[in-house]
């Protein structure tokens, strides 16, 4: 066993064994052609991994978050990239923190089971950025539906999903007393809304990532699929936040097991002068450093999973282990090309196509800044700077 791997073994071994079918070809393939990983998405679902946090009452497995964050860990050790489907797993969360009864009725078994994909999340607007307070698009009840106007971008997955989670403003910024409450979360058919109102256009990026923009004009969206209360989306969002940072630090641990991993192997194997590279410790020392840096991620990881798992307030934990973790795999990943020299670049070696996908983790879900502004102002009671 691998050190820190004492954690669920067999579900490390059942995702090793699935990833296997898909190996570096298969990734590198999709990534020329910015293709969506449909088979392995497949794959990751029929084996009910992506259903792991779906209660057994809706035909999940009902696993603890620590257990989620090993499957996603697991897959991007093996070179994946568990970005095209991680939020399958994590934004039913919503749902089933705030949804009523039917709702989570209506639509969590389809989603324990594949066949309703949810994973796109309308939250960042172009103009609003960072400033989720500040969205512009709004959603107006008239009769028994809201009409929604307005525009999203980022929205990862949604030409790959059924279900969007939609935040918009229900009451005017002026109208309300507190600013966080003024909007609400829907539940958006995106099968039913196409062509009526609703449009997609995807957005071409540095690695292959399935995200796009969508435009929405007098979209009709039924009053029925408000989630919770209206005003109380932002709290919503809010309070899912976590888990999905604690979900995304355990993938970005597993970039850095794998950028270590490939380090390691070649400065071993790769003689210059007539010695493997890694006798250097000029070459030696930055993957031990890099190695020293993904364990105090992977501690932090579990630190903050345990407290999530345990009910208690995690805010400070979750964003440590996101900021910690995100930065370990993105000196992981830099070592890593260091470490190869011109093979860092080089398609066939993969290292170039991990080094894109992992940077992505310093700015989304949530910036390094902002990371540390929360840190300054709710842990350490520094003045908020924004
Ligand atoms: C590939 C990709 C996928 C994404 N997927 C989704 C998705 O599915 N759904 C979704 O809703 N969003 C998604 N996002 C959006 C992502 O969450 C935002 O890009 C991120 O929150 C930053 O917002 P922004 O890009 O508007 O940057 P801005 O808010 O414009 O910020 C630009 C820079 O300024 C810094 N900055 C801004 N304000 C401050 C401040 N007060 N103090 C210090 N620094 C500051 C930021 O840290 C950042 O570095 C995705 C983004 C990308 C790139």
């Amino acid at each position: 066993m691998r050190a820190g791997e004492e954690l669920f073994p067999e579900i490390r071994k059942a995702v090793r064994a699935l990833c296997e079918d898909f190996p570096a070809t298969y990734w590198r393939e999709l990534d020329r052609d910015r293709a969506y990983p449909r088979a392995f998405v497949d794959a990751l679902t029929k084996a009910g991994f992506l259903s792991a946090l779906i209660p057994e009452e809706y035909g999940g497995s009902g696993l603890a978050l620590s257990a989620a964050a090993t499957i996603l860990e697991e897959v991007q050790a093996a070179g994946g990239n568990g970005a095209a489907c991680h939020a399958q797993m994590y934004m039913m969360g919503t749902l089933l923190r705030h949804g009523n009864a039917a709702q989570k009725q209506k639509y969590l078994p389809g989603i324990t089971s594949g066949e309703t994909r949810l994973q796109a999340f309308g939250v960042t607007e172009p103009t609003s950025g960072t400033d989720t307070l500040s969205i512009a698009t709004t959603a107006k009840r008239d009769g028994d539906s809201y009409v929604v106007n307005g525009q999203k971008i980022w929205t990862s997955r949604a030409e790959h999903s059924d279900l969007m989670l939609l935040l918009a403003r229900t009451t005017p910024r002026d109208q309300v007393k507190k600013r966080s409450e003024c909007l609400s979360v829907f539940l958006v058919d995106m099968r039913e809304a196409a062509g009526k109102g609703l449009s997609i256009r995807p957005v071409r990026t540095m690695m292959n990532h399935a995200t796009t923009e969508i435009f929405i004009e007098d979209l009709r969206v039924p009053a029925e699929n408000l989630i919770g209360e209206e005003g109380q989306g932002f709290r919503y969002i809010l309070s899912g936040m976590n888990a999905e940072r604690i979900l995304i630090a355990a993938e970005c641990v597993g970039d850095a097991k794998w950028f270590i991993g490939k380090a390691s192997a070649y400065a071993r194997e790769r003689k210059v002068f007539g010695r493997p590279i890694g006798q250097n410790q000029g070459v030696q020392f930055p993957i031990a450093r890099a190695y020293a840096q993904m364990r105090a991620a992977e501690l932090m990881v579990r630190e903050a999973a345990s407290r999530y798992e345990r009910g208690e307030d995690c805010g400070e934990e979750a964003n440590l282990a996101k900021l910690l973790a995100a930065d370990a795999s993105w000196a992981a990943a830099d070592m890593c090309v260091q470490t190869h020299g011109g093979f860092g670049f080089a398609e066939e070696y993969d290292i170039e196509r991990k080094f894109r996908e992992t940077r992505l983790y310093q700015v989304a879900p949530v910036s390094t800044n902002l990371i540390l502004s929360y840190l300054s102002e709710h842990v350490l009671g520094l003045p908020r700077s924004y």
